[in-house]
């Protein structure tokens, strides 16, 4: 009986590929991140609620609440796409 060494060894270094390629992906595929536009960093947004008010004849009023970042999901990081966010949006920040 012979032993399949040639087949270990090819095993091995098909394994050793695999894994190589798979450093390379986890290498080129690191995202870079820059702080959310929309929250400043701070993972917390407010949000404009509206509120009905069924005592006023035209009801509800808008209430202001604090939630999670809704464009970083409240990490206060974004994926950096390389887009200028200086008018990300109108009227935001000071
Ligand atoms: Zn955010």
């Amino acid at each position: 009986m012979q032993l399949p060494l040639q087949e270990t060894s090819k095993d091995f270094e098909a394994q050793l590929k695999k894994a190589k390629k798979a450093a390379q992906d986890i290498f080129l595929h690191i995202p870079e991140y820059k702080d959310c536009p929309e929250c400043e960093g701070e993972g917390l947004a407010e949000y404009e609620v509206g509120v009905p008010d069924f005592s006023a004849y035209f009801g509800g009023e808008i209430e202001t609440r604090v939630g999670e970042c809704e464009n970083c999901l409240g990490s206060g990081r974004v994926e950096d796409d390389g887009m200028n966010d200086d008018n990300w949006r109108d009227g935001h920040g000071s």
